[in-house]
C-alpha cells in the first residue's frame, strides 16, 4: 500500500513536473530572450544614436530616445534577420523594400519635434516600425503604404505590439490623406523627386515634413519643410542620404 501511495506520488510529482514547471522554463526562456533584446536595444540606442562622432551629431530628444527604448524593432524585421534587429543598418524586408537604420530613423523622428498632441502621417509604412516609434510620441499616426501586402503586414505587426492609435491605409501616398489632414508632422520613408505639394498643402502652420529628395538609387538630400504660422515654406538640407524611391500608383497625376 505504501509502495503504491508513492508510486501515486512520484505519478503526480511527475505531472506536476510536466504541467507546472515545464511552462515555467519555457516562460523563462522566453523572458531570456525578451532581456537580451532589451539589452541590444538599449545598446544600441546609447551606442548609435544617442553619442555624436566626427560623422553625424546624436540625437539628444529624450522622448525620441525613449521611444527607441520602447519599440521593440526585432518585431518588426523578418524572422530570420531578428538577431540583426539592433544592428545600426537598414534591412530587407521583401518586395525590394527595406526598413530604414535605426538612426536615421531616430534622426528623421527628432526633426519632426513631435509633441504628444500632434497627429502624424507617414508615408511609407514598410514595416511598420517608423509609424511604431511616432506612435510612442504623439496621439495619432496615420501611414500609407503602396506595396498591398506589406500594408496588411505592417497592420498586423502594429496591431500585435498594443499600437492602437495607428491607422494603416493601402495607397499612394503622394497625395497624403486629405480626410484626416491637416497634420502637425509628416514623414516621408521613401526618395522622391520633388516634395508633393500635396503633402505641403496638408502640413499644419507651425508643422514640420521631413523628406529624403533626390534621384532613385543615388545620393539624396533630407530636407526639413516648415510651414511657418502664417503659411511660408521654409526648407533645410540636413543630410544625404540613401532611400528607396516613392514610388507612384498613377504617374499621370503628377
Ligand atoms: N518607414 C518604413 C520604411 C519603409 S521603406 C519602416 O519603418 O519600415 C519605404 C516604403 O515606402 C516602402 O515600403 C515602399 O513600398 C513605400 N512607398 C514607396 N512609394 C510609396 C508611395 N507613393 N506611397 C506610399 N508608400 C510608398
Amino acid at each position: 500500500m505504501l509502495r503504491h501511495v508513492t508510486a501515486l506520488g512520484f505519478a503526480l510529482a511527475l505531472l506536476c513536473l510536466a504541467h507546472v514547471c515545464v511552462p515555467g522554463l519555457l516562460h523563462s526562456a522566453n523572458a531570456g530572450e525578451a532581456d537580451g533584446f532589451a539589452a541590444a536595444r538599449e545598446r544600441m540606442v546609447e551606442r548609435d544614436i544617442a553619442r555624436s562622432s566626427w560623422a553625424r551629431e546624436g540625437v539628444k530628444d529624450k522622448r525620441v530616445l525613449d521611444a527607441m527604448r520602447a519599440v521593440p524593432r526585432h518585431e518588426f524585421v523578418p524572422e530570420a534577420r531578428r538577431h540583426e534587429a539592433y544592428a545600426d543598418r537598414p534591412l530587407p524586408i521583401g518586395h525590394g523594400q527595406t526598413i530604414s537604420q535605426p538612426y536615421i530613423v531616430a534622426y528623421m523622428t527628432e526633426l519632426l519635434k513631435a509633441e504628444p498632441e500632434h497627429k502624424a502621417l507617414e508615408i511609407g509604412t514598410g514595416s511598420g516600425y517608423q509609424a511604431a516609434v511616432l506612435a510612442e510620441i504623439v496621439d495619432k499616426v496615420y501611414t500609407i503604404e503602396i506595396i498591398e501586402p506589406l500594408a496588411e503586414r505592417g497592420e498586423k505587426d502594429l496591431k500585435e505590439q498594443g499600437y492602437d492609435n495607428v491607422e494603416v491605409k493601402h495607397g499612394d501616398g503622394y497625395f497624403g490623406w486629405p480626410e484626416h489632414a491637416p497634420f502637425d508632422v509628416i514623414i516621408v520613408t521613401a526618395a522622391a523627386s520633388h516634395i508633393p505639394p500635396p503633402l505641403v498643402e496638408q502640413l499644419k502652420p507651425g508643422g514640420h515634413m521631413v523628406i529624403p529628395v533626390g534621384p532613385p538609387l543615388q545620393t539624396q538630400h533630407l530636407i526639413v519643410v516648415e510651414k511657418l504660422e502664417d503659411g511660408t515654406i521654409r526648407r533645410k538640407s540636413v543630410m544625404p542620404v540613401r532611400f528607396v524611391p516613392l514610388t507612384r500608383a498613377r504617374d499621370e497625376d503628377e
